[in-house]
């Protein structure tokens, strides 16, 4: 039987050797994102937009983009390189189902050479209720999602406008659809079985009580993991697009926060919010061992 703190021994055991999800597999396996995916549909107060997605990524960092192609070669060289390489993942430097071609291009070439490397990627949702056929096709291992509110309300301080249906939203509205999209990816998946990971980025004074009431929401839909993730603000990140002099919290708030909602669901505690090109181990980053010039010189484990 499992406490309430634990997962699902079955969900336990999908999750076995992925980095992120076992704080035991991540000293053991090793993970690579490929930035393939540049553009976003929707814009969050606290991204600029210069640097990789702020939702899954450390804000503050450049990835090198790279065609679908480069990825896949860059991604076999890696795979025969580093053999602990168990998942490849997709997170940016935009949104992964906003550039969906390249997205699921990049994992048709993988998938094909290397089918024992697990798929993965992150999104903001709005385009993902369109996506999760092909993402089960794909046998795509899991999503992470953010989600910073269930409350459109809230969302209008998150989220200036959100693109949809060749149309720029705005205020409430905006938030609205973006809401109603997530909670159909959310239940989309898990009527096909993949598996759904729940990020939050904690803003204080924005969305940080709520959370509570965004974890409820989340695990009575399905989702098995929930991230709550600080909101980094530091001064060399640039200026936030709307949320000039926002804070991000203290330790022991995140923490606090965290703990309040670990009653519910395990909680991720070691995610290292890695760039959108992250290759290793989770504490180590080798991503300058392969960057385009050097990964391009190297021969991929298997012919493309
Ligand atoms: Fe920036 Fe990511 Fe938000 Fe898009 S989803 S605006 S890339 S933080
Ligand atoms: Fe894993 Fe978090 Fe890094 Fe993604 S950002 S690879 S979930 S540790």
């Amino acid at each position: 039987s499992t406490t309430p703190q634990q997962i699902d021994p079955k969900i336990q055991a999908r999750i076995e050797k992925h980095p992120c999800y076992s704080e035991d597999a991540h000293h053991h396996y090793a993970r690579m994102h490929v930035a393939v995916a540049p553009a976003c549909n929707i814009q969050c107060n606290f991204c600029n937009r210069k640097y990789d997605c702020a939702n899954e990524s450390r804000p503050g960092v450049v990835s090198e983009l790279l065609t679908p192609e480069e990825a896949a070669h860059k991604a076999l060289v890696i795979a025969g390189k580093i053999p602990q390489m168990t998942v490849l993942g997709i997170a940016g430097p935009g949104d992964p189902l906003a550039n969906p071609k390249q997205t699921f291009r990049t994992f048709e070439l993988v998938a094909d050479k290397a089918p024992d490397i697990k798929l993965c990627l992150s999104t903001n949702g709005l385009m993902l209720p369109d996506h999760v056929q092909k993402i089960k096709e794909l046998n795509v291992d899991h999503v992470t999602m953010t989600i910073n509110m269930v409350d459109p309300k809230v969302g209008t301080k998150i989220y200036p406008w959100v693109r949809y249906n060749r149309k720029r939203w705005k205020g409430e509205e905006a938030s609205q659809i973006l809401h109603e999209r997530q909670m159909e990816g959310i239940q989309a998946l898990q009527e096909a079985d993949v598996l759904c990971k729940v990020n939050s980025v904690m803003i204080p004074g924005i969305n940080d009580e709520h959370l509570v009431e965004v974890d409820e929401v989340i695990r009575s839909k399905g989702a098995f993991l929930h991230n709550i993730m600080p909101l980094i603000s530091a001064p060399e990140h640039g200026t936030y697009f709307g949320l000039t002099g926002q804070r991000g919290p203290k330790p022991k708030e995140l923490k606090a926060l965290q703990d309040s909602c670990s009653g519910n669901m395990k909680m991720m505690r070691h995610c290292r919010q890695c760039r959108a090109d992250a290759v290793g181990l989770l504490g180590e980053d080798r991503s300058q061992e392969f960057t385009k010039e050097k990964f391009l010189e190297m021969t991929p484990e298997y012919d493309l």
